[in-house]
Formats: C-alpha cells, sequence, structure tokens
C-alpha cells in the first residue's frame, strides 16, 4: 500500500507564501483540483493538482490517515 505525499486536512508549506505573509495551507479538498486555506487568512484558493504538486514544498502536518 503506497502512502500519498499529501492527503486530505494535512497542513502544508508552499514554495511560495501567501501575499499575507503565512506558509502554511490546509487541504480542505481534494480532486481534480485541489482547494488549500491560507492559515493567516483564511482565504482559500483552488490549485490544479499537477500545479500543486509542483509548488508544494513540504508537509508540515500530517492529518490522521482515514480510509477513502
Ligand atoms: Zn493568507
Amino acid at each position: 500500500m503506497e502512502r500519498k505525499q499529501f492527503g486530505l486536512g494535512d497542513i502544508v508549506e508552499m514554495k511560495k507564501q501567501h501575499p499575507c505573509g503565512t506558509n502554511r495551507w490546509k487541504i480542505i479538498r481534494m480532486g481534480m483540483d485541489i482547494r488549500l486555506k491560507c492559515q493567516g487568512c483564511d482565504h482559500s484558493v483552488l490549485i490544479p493538482r499537477q500545479k500543486f504538486e509542483k509548488s508544494l514544498k513540504k508537509v508540515l502536518v500530517r492529518a490522521e490517515e482515514e480510509q477513502a
């Protein structure tokens, strides 16, 4: 069973921080597009999965694993 690099509910750091100065994003929706919520200002963005994977720097906090 392979583990995904990221999952729903994880807190991630991106290559570019949000203009508000925070670089902590929570994954709030997974799919063809990934929806992220900035943990600094609660702004949310929708990013195509491929682009997200490229701009993901690291997973800061892993959400508990759940069965999909
Ligand atoms: Zn922000």
